[in-house]
């Protein structure tokens, strides 16, 4: 990743895009962001953010209103959302806070800001089909104790369903995980 600017840091005027929240509302799910009036619901009920010390929505959707591109695309602390729409359903403005993490993770991943962990990942479904790669000495073990072999990934079909997805895409041509 690249070196993420802490979220405390004060804000340089060089560092604001003013397009960026247009760009972001223009994407499917970022369309609300501008109504978020930072009441702060999405972080008291984000189940994640309960156990992170960093990891705070509003804080995300604050960035990316106030134009700080990237920063807030560099930052690990995007990469800790479950998904679980907990905010969405709770944002009294109807903003659409999970999925406009969505759009911003999509946009470091074009940017190649993606943690490692992701990249590993990303190589071993390209593969083997699997997120992760069961190590060969799990496999011995299985022989060892008579269990039959796990079932085989299939590499080539995943390929095809996944070959439209630019983070593969880029995975595929450099041979690994989208780079940066
Ligand atoms: S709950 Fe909605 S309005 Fe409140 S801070 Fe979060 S995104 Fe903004
Ligand atoms: S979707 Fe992400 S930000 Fe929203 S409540 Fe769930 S973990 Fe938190």
């Amino acid at each position: 990743m690249a070196e993420t600017t802490p979220a405390k840091e004060p804000i340089k005027a060089s560092e604001i895009d003013p397009k960026f929240k247009y760009e972001i509302a223009k994407m499917h799910g970022g369309e609300k962001l501008l109504r978020c009036f930072q009441c702060g619901t999405c972080t008291s009920d984000c189940p994640v953010a309960r156990y992170s010390d960093t990891y705070r929505p509003r804080q995300i959707i604050r960035m990316a209103q106030l134009g700080l591109r990237n920063r807030v695309l560099n930052s690990d602390t995007l990469w800790l959302c479950a998904a679980c729409f907990t905010c969405t359903d709770r944002c009294p403005q109807d903003v659409e806070v999970a999925s406009v993490i969505r759009v911003l993770r999509n946009l470091a991943a074009e940017k190649g800001c993606v943690p490692q962990v992701f990249k590993d990942q990303a190589a071993s479904i390209l593969e083997s089909g699997y997120a992760y790669k069961i190590p060969e000495l799990r496999i011995k073990k299985r022989e060892s104790q008579c269990l039959p072999p796990l079932p085989k990934g299939n590499p080539e079909s995943v390929r095809k369903t996944l070959k439209n997805v630019k983070f593969f895409q880029n995975t595929e041509k450099k041979g690994e995980p989208s780079g940066q």
